[in-house]
């Protein structure tokens, strides 16, 4: 069995910056990623939009994840495996942890003294979504279409109607009509769209693609094909209005209704869970309730712009690298409590220690106009920010000056109008 002082579990934008976190503490790093490259879901990504705020510059997937590459390739002491499929991670009884992967070069074991999380998400398919009807060819969910026609150069369909307004149903309804494909349109069963303003301008609205809200596929048609399927608008509380459904002949149906994370091979070390993130709880270190266990990137909170993902991956195996080396200060644990317009909070703890700064990220639960957030501690407001335009799908920060924390941390959304 090898020893490492860090292992990465995942080779994404989350797995690369926490590779280069680790190794700038002088630690030992491993990565094991399972797809035969680096990069994770940025490899089937190619239009622009990555790298905004890090590199100020628009730059594709593929060219984001290569300049992260690049930079982990500069590291010492980062020994990285690809085509290693991560099965199995176990707490050992002096402390370290016990992680094995299959790969083409057999069965490779490491005892480390801190893991990072960093597997990315999945997509939901048709079965989590109770959809009716037939299952024909034809129904494909928004990212295994995306990779059939931008890494495998397959063409999934003639006339598309897309289920779920999220990002990856946006960026493929546009990638579709570039290929020359019919998009008839994105029905979405909330009121508001679940994804980028951005991308609802630039992927919907400039390509006149009609955006159905509150509005739902209610069965699949079809024998061996998709023939089309049926649609009806949804009440408050989103339940189809049966006598209102309609027909949409299309051979093609596109899910894009949400992302499950990757977190099952943590599940028997009894990590403190999130029920809105469908993921574990992290403090300020991106740290567990299990010590030494870091979560970061879409695995702990699905992202909606990598360079977040970059950020936080980076912070977490830096910690994770102090973790293992000389240990981490987490004395006055404190938890963020909110109000009922935030859906959580990501870290979950910050500790009372004094200095620095801490970023908090969190999804509000619907649309507001202008809005003004704010960190109440000690009865005092210790940060603010006036939030014009805040949207359930984009995910919002707030940096708070740790010097001013006392006893507790509490955010909270003032409604303006
Ligand atoms: C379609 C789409 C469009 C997007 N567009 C934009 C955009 O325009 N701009 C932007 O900023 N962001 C965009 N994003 C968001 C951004 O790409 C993601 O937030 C980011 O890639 C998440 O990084 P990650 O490392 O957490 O996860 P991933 O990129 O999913 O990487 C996780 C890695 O873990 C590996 N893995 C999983 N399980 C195992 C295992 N058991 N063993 C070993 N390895 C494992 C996976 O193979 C994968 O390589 C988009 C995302 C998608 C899906």
């Amino acid at each position: 069995m090898k020893k490492t002082d860090v292992l990465i579990i995942g080779g994404g934008p989350c797995g690369l910056a926490s590779a280069i976190g680790a190794s700038s503490q002088g630690a030992k790093v491993t990565v094991l990623e399972r797809a035969n490259r680096l990069g994770g879901i940025l490899n089937q990504c190619i239009h622009n939009g990555f790298g905004l705020h890090i590199f100020n510059e628009e730059l594709t997937g593929p060219e984001y994840a290569h300049r992260w590459e690049e930079r982990v390739a500069q590291c010492e002491n980062v020994d990285i495996n690809t085509g290693a499929f991560c099965e199995e991670l176990n707490l050992l009884k002096n402390g370290s942890f016990y992680v094995c992967a299959s790969s083409e070069k057999g069965l490779l074991e490491y005892e480390a003294k801190s893991v990072v999380l960093a597997l990315g998400c999945r997509e939901k398919p048709a079965g989590s979504i109770l959809l009716g009807g037939s299952r024909p060819a034809g129904v494909f969910t928004a990212g295994c279409a995306q990779r059939l026609i931008n890494i495998d150069g397959k063409k999934v369909g003639k006339r598309v109607v897309i289920l779920g307004s999220g990002d990856i149903g946006l960026i493929m309804a546009r990638r579709l009509i570039c290929e020359g494909a019919e998009v008839v349109g994105i029905y979405e069963i909330m009121p508001q769209s679940g994804g980028l303003v951005r991308n609802i301008t630039q992927c919907v609205k400039d390509f006149n693609i009609p955006l159905h809200l509150s509005t739902t596929v209610t069965r699949v048609v079809g024998q061996k094909r998709v023939e089309g399927v049926y649609v009806a608008p949804v009440n408050e509380r989103l339940q189809p209005i049966l006598e209102l459904e309609k027909f949409v002949p299309c051979d093609t149906l596109l899910l894009s209704v949400g992302l499950i994370p990757e977190n099952e091979i943590a599940s028997d070390l009894g990590l403190e869970w999130n029920n809105v993130t469908n993921s574990f709880t992290v403090d300020e270190y991106y740290q567990t309730t299990q010590k030494g266990v870091f979560c970061a990137g879409n695995v702990l909170h699905v992202n909606d712009m990598v360079d977040n993902v970059s950020n936080e991956g980076e912070s977490a195996g830096k910690n994770a690298g102090l973790f293992a080396l000389k240990g981490l200060d987490t004395q006055n644990k404190i938890e963020i409590t909110h109000d009922e317009h935030i859906k959580y909070t990501a870290p979950k703890y910050v500790y009372n220690t004094g200095n620095g700064t801490v970023k908090i990220s969190f999804r509000v639960d619907k649309n507001y106009k202008r809005t003004l957030i704010s960190a109440i501690s000690g009865g005092q407001e210790i940060s603010k920010r006036p939030a014009p335009a805040v949207t359930a799908g984009e995910m919002q920060t707030l940096i708070i000056d740790k010097s001013k924390i006392v006893n507790d941390l509490h955010l909270q959304i003032t409604v303006l109008d």
